[in-house]
C-alpha cells in the first residue's frame, strides 16, 4: 500500500496520478497530488518507480503502517530501492548481474556459471546439450 508522498519534494508532474492503475490519486492544480483512495492501492509500485524525484513510498503491506517514520524511511534509501534493484537508476548494475536471472552470456554459452551453482549449471548444460 502506498504509505506517503513527500509533498515538499514533489514537482507536481502528475505522472503518478496518470500511471496509477487503481486511480488512487486526485490531482491538484499547481500542487502535489493527494492520496485520495489509499485502500485501493495494490502495491504495484509504478508510482514509486516513475516518480522523477523519488517522492513516493509504497510498502508491500495491505494496511498502512501505524506511526510510520517518514524520515527514517527516506534516510534508509527505500524510496529508490526498488528502482535501484531493477537497474533503473544511474550507475547501477542491471538486476541480471545480481543473480536473479540467468545472465545473457551464460545463456549464449559464452561464459559458464559458477560450478557450485547447481541450478544455473544444469540450465547452462541443457542449453548447450553437454549433459547428453
Ligand atoms: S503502488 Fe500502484 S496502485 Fe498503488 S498508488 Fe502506486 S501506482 Fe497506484
Ligand atoms: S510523480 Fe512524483 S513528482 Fe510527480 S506528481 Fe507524483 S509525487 Fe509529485
Amino acid at each position: 500500500m502506498i504509505e506517503f508522498l513527500l509533498e515538499d519534494q514533489c514537482i507536481g508532474c502528475d505522472i503518478c496520478a496518470e500511471i496509477c492503475p487503481q486511480d488512487v490519486f486526485d490531482t491538484r492544480s499547481g500542487g502535489p497530488p493527494v492520496i485520495a483512495r489509499q485502500a485501493d492501492c495494490h502495491s504495484c509500485r509504478q508510482c514509486n518507480l516513475h516518480c522523477p524525484v523519488a517522492a513516493i513510498h509504497v510498502s508491500l503491506l495491505r494496511e498502512p503502517t501505524p506511526g510510520i517514520d517518514r524520515d527514517a524511511i527516506v534516510a534508509s534509501g527505500r524510496l529508490t530501492a526498488y528502482a535501484d534493484w531493477l537497474g533503473w537508476t544511474k550507475g547501477r548494475a542491471p538486476s541480471g548481474d545480481k543473480g536473479h536471472s540467468l545472465k545473457l552470456k551464460e545463456r549464449r554459452g559464452e561464459q559458464e556459471p559458477d560450478p557450485g551453482d547447481r541450478v544455473r549449471r544444469q540450465l547452462f548444460e541443457v542449453s548447450n546439450r553437454t549433459y547428453l
